[in-house]
């Protein structure tokens, strides 16, 4: 009687068995958790989980915005049917959505909304016009030549300063336009050719569009070889030159008109902080020596080209072919609601972020997580107390930047208005630009006026945190804590504290005191607060992780950037270090009691590893170690697990198994 087998099988697994614990059911068990604990952890789900043909990757997070992204469908369909008040959140909501899915207008206007700014290019007959138009193109959401922002000034983080970067480059990082890894060097092939289709479909006939597309990969290749490479941005001091108007103007950039173009930006400032000087002396040099039809069509084909996923067909695909297919090895195209939601979140994010907590965070959740923020802090504190290597003055300083520390969690307690930002009906790239030149303007006017702390950098809707060292705060948005199809209130501690807990909270928490955080104080200014023997002793110990990154090679011929992501791998160590004492805290770590034959701390560390439950094509991978400070998923488990005693402990790791460093190579900083 087979049919009785499988109705029993489901009475037994219902509730509170394991087909209801998602760390039990993500588990492979063949795999040895002391040889390679990340497959062991995610293995039985990623098998169940192939990367669908419309994404490059697959895991937990974009598990937890298919939750997110269905709920705020509803809210943009409803608001898309309704006849809202004009200005309303519903009213933009609605017809962003609305003009957004309309493929069939889309397909009627194909070009025509970007034909005002492609008439303004064509008209450029100079360096300096070329110039002026790159300061317009700014407003509207394209950067060029270099990048820009108004922020917090490093050094005295209650003033707001004019920041200029390097930037203008159309690949996602300088390396991209050297690097002989043979992946790489098909890309550069790529990106000619993605020039040259995006020329032509702009209107240059294919003749023009091959020699101009050679000028632009030139030029921009000279951008990249004087820009500095992704871990010479990691030291805050080095990057941080505050220099005077006049100096920016006759000393380093003559030919660029620094005060008309940023009193376009109704900015008068007479300072600014110049990023890298070294670039803006070599932009100059490339201005006076590149023709003017090269720096026109650079201009041409970055306003298209980020323009390209708002317009026609023929256009989405050119973008996907290269932004997707090739630098991200997606096999096709996302669908268009998708597309949608994510323009929609970077537009105008906020509007439906507040819709969307009003619905799906309770106080109670809210509650849980900061209560979790005062544990972790509670825990750290304790910990910097007891380190052996650090002098009683830098752990005082330190003890007063934590306790300084802030928190934001959830949703913002204020919300932005975007009462003044225009969304209509007329097309979904205008919307699109409406809504940067909105972001632009509200960017500009923070300049001279006191910081306002309240802002949050993300949506709560983000699946993701950050630390801030100009504001010595974490910011965790309410999607950060969410474990697909399941409610906050089902989720047992020992999960909580290793997901939520030791991957965002400790990570963000000790932020403030890696390589790059450890530079600002308590009030968020850059300042040396470490005696030298201090700092001294931190870097060393630093730099046994930057070498055990190092040694890692995802891809044949690409090894992880152990510099670039010491920041982020101190944080995943850190946190985990200081999740353990939190959690050995807890009722749950007391009692002992084994949920599903997995103990408590066992539960954590599946916890922690759930949280980088993902796994990319090899293509994003590539971009990946390429640009990115954070390591591939995968090694964010590996990595600060192997130098964790409690870990070995939890899951009988024994010397010798990849799982666990020799002792003379365990990293030793928290
Ligand atoms: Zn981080």
């Amino acid at each position: 009687m087979n049919f009785i087998a499988p109705l029993l099988s489901v009475l037994i697994t219902s509730g509170h068995g394991p087909s209801g614990d998602v760390l039990k059911v993500d588990i492979d068990p063949r795999v040895n958790p002391g040889v390679d604990f990340f497959a062991y952890a995610n293995g039985g789900w990623l098998k169940r989980h192939p990367i669908p043909h419309s994404e490059s990757g697959w895991g937990i997070g974009n598990e937890v915005n298919d939750e997110i992204n269905a709920r705020l469908r509803k809210i943009d369909e409803a608001a898309a049917k309704k006849q809202s008040p004009a200005g309303s959140d519903e009213q933009k909501v609605g017809d962003f959505w609305a003009t957004a899915m309309d493929e069939a207008k889309a397909e009627r206007l194909g070009i025509t909304p970007l034909k005002p700014e492609l008439d303004k290019i064509d008209a450029i007959d100079s360096v300096s016009a070329a110039l002026t138009e790159a300061f317009h193109l700014y407003r509207v959401g394209t950067g060029a030549f270099f990048s820009f922002s108004v922020s917090q000034d490093e050094k005295k983080s209650d003033e707001m300063a004019v920041h200029l970067y390097q930037g203008g480059l159309g690949l996602p990082d300088r390396d991209f336009y050297f690097n002989k890894e043979a992946g790489v060097a098909k890309i550069r092939d790529e990106y000619l050719r993605y020039l040259q289709g995006v020329l032509q479909y702009s209107g240059i006939s294919e003749d023009d569009a091959k020699t101009a597309a050679a000028g632009v990969v030139a030029f921009e290749t000279e951008l990249a070889r004087n820009s500095r490479k992704l871990e010479d941005l990691r030291d805050p001091l080095h990057n941080y030159n505050r220099m005077s108007v006049d100096d920016l103007q006759h000393r380093l950039t003559p030919t660029i008109g620094w005060s008309e173009g940023l009193s376009g930006w109704d900015l008068k400032p007479s300072s600014v902080i110049v990023g890298q000087p070294e670039f803006f002396s070599a932009l100059e040099k490339l201005l006076a020596d590149t023709p003017v039809t090269t720096l026109r069509n650079y201009l041409r084909f970055h306003v298209v080209s980020d323009a390209l996923p708002f317009l026609d067909r023929k256009a989405q695909e050119l973008d996907f072919h290269f932004n997707h297919l090739v630098l991200n090895g997606q096999k096709q195209p996302r669908p268009r609601w998708k597309r949608v939601l994510d323009a929609e979140n970077g537009a105008i994010g906020f509007v439906l972020g507040r819709i969307f907590v009003k619905e799906y965070f309770p106080p109670a959740a809210k509650k849980r997580y900061a209560d979790l923020v005062e544990a972790f802090r509670h825990s750290y504190s304790k910990r910097i107390a007891r380190l052996d290597w650090m002098t009683p003055a830098t752990k005082a300083m330190a003890q007063h930047k934590l306790a300084s520390l802030r928190k934001k969690v959830g949703y913002p307690d204020k919300w932005k208005d975007y009462s003044t930002l225009q969304i209509g009906r007329s097309s979904f790239v205008e919307n699109m630009m409406h809504a940067a030149e909105w972001g632009f303007n509200d960017q500009v006017h923070k300049f001279g006026k006191p910081v306002d702390r309240t802002e949050w950098g993300m949506t709560p809707q983000t699946y993701n945190a950050y630390y801030d060292p100009s504001n010595n705060e974490i910011v965790l948005p309410a999607a950060t804590f969410a474990v697909p199809g399941k409610m906050d209130a089902d989720l047992d501690d020992a999960l909580v504290y290793g997901y939520a807990g030791a991957s965002t909270i400790g990570h963000e928490m000790t932020h403030g005191f890696d390589d790059e955080g450890r530079q600002f104080d308590a009030k968020g200014n850059l300042k040396e607060w470490w005696t030298k023997e201090d700092a001294a002793k931190f870097v060393k110990r630093a730099d046994v992780m930057v070498k055990q990154f190092n040694a890692y090679e995802p891809i044949k011929g690409l090894h992880i950037n152990g510099k670039a992501s010491l920041g982020e791998n101190i944080a995943d160590y850190g946190g985990l270090l200081i999740g353990v004492d939190a959690f050995k805290q807890t009722e749950v770590y007391r009692r002992g009691r084994s949920i599903n034959g997995l103990t408590p701390m066992q539960r954590f560390f599946l916890g922690y590893a759930l949280s980088w439950l993902s796994e990319e094509r090899e293509q994003r991978l590539r971009r990946q170690l390429l640009s990115d400070v954070h390591a591939p998923a995968k090694w964010r488990v590996l990595g600060p697990l192997s130098n964790i005693p409690d870990f070995f402990e939890a899951f009988g790791v024994r010397p010798g198994q990849p799982m666990r460093r020799a002792s003379g190579q365990i990293v030793r900083i928290w």
